[in-house]
């Protein structure tokens, strides 16, 4: 097939990446993780305590240099300011601050030109929060991957205790329900379904049953 983008937008903890990420393999195709963008972005504010003012932070993002590259195996790297931050930005507080911050119109507009250049240079699968509304408006596959609140959260809870960390459900659940409603109710590209995107509830699927759905579609 020649060149093609697939968009993958949906809240927090929809299971996005994981699924993005098998997509990419079976299609040998590039993965481009834009939280891990907003995600370098949250950890420069936090670094350097950046304030949540438009003006001030499109000014001191002139001076923030962020970047990607990927290892033989596909595996995504993001560098702030030519350091690699790939694993940081992985910290549970950096994803508040990637949220808070990712609010902003100037954050925004920072990374617009990044992942459309990475898109068009690349056959690749995109997951974010606007990829099918805002980035990639003519995406040839575009899928709004959701799951209940619950759900996630209980999906979010179960990982951190395997991982071995201490974690609370209903703590764990409200960062959820907090992150919805700061994505879906910002002025700027809100998360939500675009008009062409295929609508997939993982509530009730595994991870194979969701890729066996979306390779019916890219087929
Ligand atoms: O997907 P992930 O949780 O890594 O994203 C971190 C934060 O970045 C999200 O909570 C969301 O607010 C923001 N984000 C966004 N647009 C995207 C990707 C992520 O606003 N395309």
């Amino acid at each position: 097939m020649s060149h093609y983008n697939i968009a993958i937008d949906g809240p927090s903890g929809a299971g996005k990446s994981t699924i993005a990420k098998m997509l990419s393999a079976k299609l040998g195709i590039k993965y481009l993780d834009t939280g891990a963008l907003y995600r370098a972005i949250g950890l420069k504010a936090y670094r350097d305590g950046w304030r949540e003012d438009d003006g001030v932070v499109a000014d001191l993002l002139n001076r923030v240099n962020i970047t990607v590259s990927y290892d033989n195996d596909g595996k995504q790297r993001v560098y702030l300011d030519g350091e690699d931050v790939s694993e940081e930005i992985r910290r549970d507080f950096v994803s508040g601050y990637g949220s808070r911050f990712s609010a902003l119109p100037s954050v925004r507009k920072a990374l617009l030109d990044l992942q459309r250049r990475i898109a068009s240079e690349y056959s690749s699968v995109l997951d974010g929060r606007d990829i099918g509304t805002c980035v990639l408006p003519n995406a040839k596959y575009k899928i709004y991957l959701t799951a209940s609140p619950e759900v996630r959260a209980s999906r979010r809870y179960k990982e951190l205790i395997e991982k071995g960390q201490e974690a609370e459900y209903e703590k764990v659940l409200s960062d959820i329900q907090e992150r919805d409603y700061r994505d879906m109710n910002r002025k700027v590209s809100p998360l939500r379904k675009a008009d062409d995107a295929v609508e997939v509830n993982s509530d009730e699927l595994s991870i194979e049953e969701v890729i066996n759905k979306i390779m019916e579609m890219v087929k």
